[in-house]
């Protein structure tokens, strides 16, 4: 299988997606989004190279994942490997969720075969850049108002109530570090305030 590169990976999370979920960031996006809540994945040498088969089996192994969810960076950038990755995933029977700054309508006019190969694998679509003109939106998990969520498959629909849920941030404990995983904003604002600021402002 190709190699994916890497910027961070969660092994389980309610925080992207619905359910519990895998999350990976890929490393790496040309689109560069003005107010990005990730500048330090814009770089494609940045993280680590790690082989699709590496990140494949990991899901494999965690017990009951609803499935996984890709972000970044740009997952399009790395659309082969991360096909890859969710076509396994959607054998085993659970979802893909995808995170991208390209409208549905850029990709589907692409003529990259690896672009169609990852949104033939992937249930849930999030489209479109981040506009910090227009901060909010309807939908769980977006950030702005011209972002959209697509069902691309029967695996999911417009009125599921987790759609349209409150956001989540999970604060993590992991090998003594603290890690925040969910929603842009407040991870930013619990960045810049503290913890004290960010149990308040839920
Ligand atoms: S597409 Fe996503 S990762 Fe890339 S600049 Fe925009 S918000 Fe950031």
């Amino acid at each position: 299988m190709p190699k994916l590169r890497v910027a961070h990976r969660v092994r389980r999370t309610s925080a992207e997606g619905p359910g519990e979920r895998y999350a990976l960031w890929v490393q790496g996006c040309t689109i560069r989004c003005a107010g990005c809540c990730n500048p330090e994945m814009f770089d494609p040498e940045r993280g680590e190279q790690v082989s699709a088969a590496e990140i494949a089996a990991e899901i494999a192994a965690e017990p009951d994942l609803e499935g996984v969810t890709f972000l970044g960076g740009e997952p399009f950038e790395q659309a082969a490997a991360l096909a890859r990755v969710a076509s396994a995933v959607r054998r085993a029977g659970r979802t893909v969720m995808t995170f991208t700054g390209h409208t549905l309508e850029r990709l589907r006019a692409s003529a990259d075969p690896a672009v169609h190969a990852l949104l033939d694998a992937t249930d849930l679509l999030a489209d479109g850049p981040f506009d910090r003109q227009q901060p909010g939106s309807a939908w769980r998990w977006l950030g702005s108002q011209n972002q959209r969520l697509h069902f691309l498959s029967d695996r999911y629909a417009a009125d599921d109530p987790r759609m349209r849920g409150p956001n989540t941030v999970e604060l993590r404990l992991t090998g003594g570090a603290l890690e925040i995983v969910g929603w842009a904003p407040a991870v930013r604002r619990f960045e810049r305030e503290g913890p004290a600021r960010k149990v308040r402002s839920r």
